[in-house]
């Protein structure tokens, strides 16, 4: 197939195959998730399954979980929808109080809407929209980094860097937007450069790119804190987003964090860019805010922008049927609650050092292993050919989906990305298991992990 038309997946019968659903892979009829409890989903194979990624890093709370689902029940007997043109709604409210609490960073506003896209949507629009209340017209570029992921509609698609997704996309994409490398010490720090010389390097990047599109027509700089999908778990460097910061502030440039899937404690801390010491203007989150019982996701706003808007039009120039929507916010909120409640970014900590240790017992002297990296409970295994060369497996042997079948035949889903024909990233595979894990949950996860690695690759043709 020609690049960008790969859905991937083993191949079956085509007289068996019997759903409508036009999903992934026409070719696949996929097990049916019947029901989740906890850390399993059991499914129309009759296999209990561990979900070992909660899905995209989605599950925090894994499946079931009471207190969501009486929130829910709780809502839909009071109020199911009502339409944000009239009205607020409890949940909703209840919810921004919750994120917001002590203004992390100087954040003072929530916006809500159903998904990691839209969020990122809204964002750049609100920055889009922001300087223009400022008297800032000319500001209309975004910089982005290559191999991000920023969404699947076409102005997150247009963000993100991920030239797979892109490719026949491209000629319908905005020209609004352009590219830095990304932080990626793995591949990318030379053998001679220091940690700090890197990160100068590519904030020497990052300045140069401004001065090329003109520093006072850049709106914003869109970035994730810990890349998730398309890197697997890479964490910036230490002074990298520092030096990030500064050149937007020089530039009057707005920093966006992209937080939908490293957010709302998945790596141990609320946001991820509270390890960087470094606060967005922008925030969006989605994936861990409502766990994936319910489809919700925002942005998280600081007052200046805010500030800009009253003085100005008078509110956001954007909207969504289902944004701030009742069931998903009481779910959301239920969700934030018990995180805070249980004190579960604790046991992210706990855990997610356990995930590491076990990990790099299991698979560091792997040969096929050529980092392992991750922050919380967001790991990540890259899979090259060679550890000393790091090139990567011919991504036509699709070793990242023998994995994940070998891991669903040891009864572990995990969340598996393909290489790059360009042998800028290697297969890799993410765990990242909801923040209620034990540590004999993690045991399993390892365990059956390290077995499908060690299957997956002796199913590699010599
Ligand atoms: N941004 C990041 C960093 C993501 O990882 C994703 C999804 O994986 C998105 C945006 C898009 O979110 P959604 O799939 O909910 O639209």
């Amino acid at each position: 197939s020609p690049v960008g038309l790969t859905p991937g997946g083993c191949a079956a019968s085509h007289a068996a195959m019997r759903s409508r659903l036009l999903q992934r892979n026409l070719r696949v009829d996929p097990p049916l998730a019947l029901t989740g409890q906890g850390m399993f989903i059991h499914d129309s194979n009759g296999r209990a399954v561990i979900d070992g990624s909660g899905g995209a890093a989605v599950a925090c709370l894994g499946h079931g979980h009471p207190r969501v689902l009486e929130a829910m029940r709780a809502q839909m007997d009071r109020l199911s929808y009502a339409h944000t043109a009239l009205y607020s709604c409890e949940p909703a409210e209840q919810l921004a109080d919750l994120v917001l609490e002590g203004e992390p960073g100087g954040l003072t506003h929530l916006y809500l809407c159903s998904s990691g896209s839209e969020g990122v949507e809204a964002a750049l629009k609100l920055a889009r929209q922001y300087f223009v209340e400022i008297g800032q017209p000319n500001r209309r570029k975004f910089i982005a980094r290559r191999q991000s992921y920023h969404g699947n509609t076409l102005g997150a698609l247009a963000a993100g860097g991920n030239m797979m997704r892109r490719a026949i996309y491209q000629p319908i994409l905005s020209d609004a937007f352009h590219h830095v490398s990304p932080c990626y010490a793995y591949r990318d720090r030379r053998d001679d450069e220091s940690d700090a010389q890197y990160v100068a390097r590519l904030a020497a990047e990052l300045e140069a790119e401004f001065q090329t599109l003109g520093p006072d027509t850049v709106a914003a700089f869109i970035a994730e804190p810990v890349v998730g999908a398309t890197l697997g778990c890479v964490a910036a460097l230490p002074g990298y987003f520092q030096a990030v910061r500064a050149i937007c502030d020089r530039h009057g440039a707005l920093l966006i964090l992209d937080e939908v899937m490293s957010g709302m404690g998945r790596t141990g801390t609320m946001h991820a860019w509270e390890q960087e010491g470094v606060p967005p203007d922008i925030q969006v989150v989605a994936k861990g805010l409502g766990g994936g019982y319910q489809p919700i996701g925002g942005i998280m706003i600081g007052g200046r922008i805010i500030e800009a808007l009253r003085d100005g039009s008078g509110g956001f120039m954007h909207g969504h049927t289902y944004q701030a929507h009742p069931i998903a916010s009481a779910a959301a909120l239920a969700v934030q609650q018990v995180i805070r409640e249980e004190g579960l970014l604790d046991n992210v900590r706990a855990m997610g050092a356990l995930l590491e240790q076990r990990l790099t017992e299991r698979l560091g002297n792997h040969r096929h292993v050529g980092d392992i990296r991750g922050r919380g409970l967001f790991w990540c295994a890259e899979f090259v050919a060679d550890r000393a060369s790091k090139a990567v497996f011919d991504p036509a042997l699709k070793l990242n989906e023998r994995i994940k079948r070998e891991a669903y035949e040891r009864g572990l889903a995990c969340y598996p990305m393909a290489g790059t024909i360009d042998g800028k990233r290697g297969d890799h595979v993410i765990l990242s298991p909801p923040y209620i894990a034990t540590a004999a949950d993690i045991e399993a996860i390892v365990a059956r992990f390290g077995d499908a690695v060690d299957a997956a690759i002796a199913s590699l043709p010599p």
